[in-house]
């Protein structure tokens, strides 16, 4: 009985320390992608913020023209984890695989790679023709300047972004780490780190999935 409770304390004292030590590892960017504070929605002013424009969002995953090195399942994958991360939301969505024998269903965004599409950027959402293409050229380029970088999370951080527009959220984030920011502005202003440090060079500051003020966001264009 003892020897249990013994062995019980120690199990808890180590999973205490555990819980500390993440708390201390805890970065400010994980603290901005968890909780947005009061004052910290903040845009580029770039475009009009409304409600989604179908309810349901049907995200249809078409692979054709998809770079050799990503599979359908995990691009499929990669779209329904951003879905899952915007559900919070409250716009109900879903998301299926494209089935050329198969009608789109009401509310459908085809998700798409598309040169043509994605009008020479890494992706691009086309609300109005119910579209999210991605760039194969893109994703080729960064594979080749950078063939040590993990796509997945580029592809992840495409998906996320591009659904947000999908959401309502048009005008851009200038929190650098929303997945609907962008970094620096055409007059070479910066965009904003929670304590005003400055954007670290070379890394991806912006998550990968929706942070806390992009639901917020959505969540207050979709009540
Ligand atoms: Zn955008």
């Amino acid at each position: 009985m003892r020897r249990s409770a013994l062995a019980a304390w120690f199990a808890l004292t180590a999973l205490t320390a555990l819980a500390s030590f993440s708390l201390a590892a805890q970065t400010v960017r994980d603290r901005e992608i968890a909780q947005c504070l009061p004052g910290e929605i903040i845009t580029w002013g770039d475009g009009r913020d409304r409600p989604a424009n179908k309810t349901p969002l049907v995200f249809v995953y078409d692979h054709s023209a998809a770079p050799e090195w990503f599979s359908q399942e995990q691009v499929l994958a990669a779209v329904q984890k951003s879905a899952l991360a915007w559900s919070p939301c409250g716009v109900p969505n879903a998301v299926q695989p494209f089935k050329p024998d198969v009608a789109l269903p009401e509310g459908a965004v085809i998700v798409q790679w598309s040169e043509k599409n994605s009008g020479g950027n890494f992706a691009q959402a086309d609300l109005g023709r119910g579209l999210l293409a991605m760039s194969p050229a893109m994703f080729r380029l960064l594979n080749t300047r950078n063939p040590t970088h993990d796509a997945r999370e580029t592809l992840q951080m495409v998906i996320s972004h591009e659904m947000g527009h999908h959401f309502g959220l048009m005008a851009h984030s200038r929190r650098c780490v929303d997945v609907t920011s962008y970094y620096n502005n055409p007059q070479g202003q910066s965009c904003w780190i929670r304590g005003g440090a400055s954007l670290p060079k070379g890394v991806e500051y912006r998550a990968a999935l929706p942070t806390a003020c992009d639901i917020a966001r959505c969540r207050a264009l979709n009540p």
